[in-house]
């Protein structure tokens, strides 16, 4: 049932999927998305339109945030969720929870890639302590 699903949504989307065996992780280049090992499949479901988030976020939502990977990596989880909704599918708290947690692993994301991060955007910090 969960490979019908995923042919009919990757018809939609002009996607290509590919399975591979990392635990709990999907990734996506151009239209070909990379699917891992999943024990839950609404795990991977909902990390599968976390992926169409990322093909279907625009350019312009991306400049605004300044290529924050934190809040685009978000961004992708709420469309891909509601792009979900569109195609009558709903998730679980469970995985929506599950899906926001591979988020977090992005904090300090861009802190950590980007050299000169504090004199580019330390200024713009404001921190309750
Ligand atoms: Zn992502």
């Amino acid at each position: 049932m969960l490979a019908t699903i995923l042919n009919d949504l990757s018809i939609q989307y002009s996607v290509t999927i590919e399975y591979a065996s990392e635990v709990n992780k999907c990734y996506i280049a151009g239209r070909t998305i990379s699917i891992g090992n999943y024990s839950n499949p609404e795990f991977l479901l909902i990390s599968y339109f976390h992926e169409i988030g990322h093909l279907l976020i625009t350019r312009e939502y991306i400049e605004r945030w300044e290529y924050n990977t934190l809040q685009i990596e978000l961004e992708c989880w709420h469309i891909g969720i509601e792009e979900a909704k569109r195609n009558d599918i709903l998730f679980s708290d469970t995985a929506i929870e599950f899906g926001y947690k591979q988020a977090l692993t992005y904090i300090g994301h861009d802190e950590r890639e980007c050299s000169n991060w504090g004199e580019k955007y330390g200024k713009k910090l404001f921190i309750h302590k």
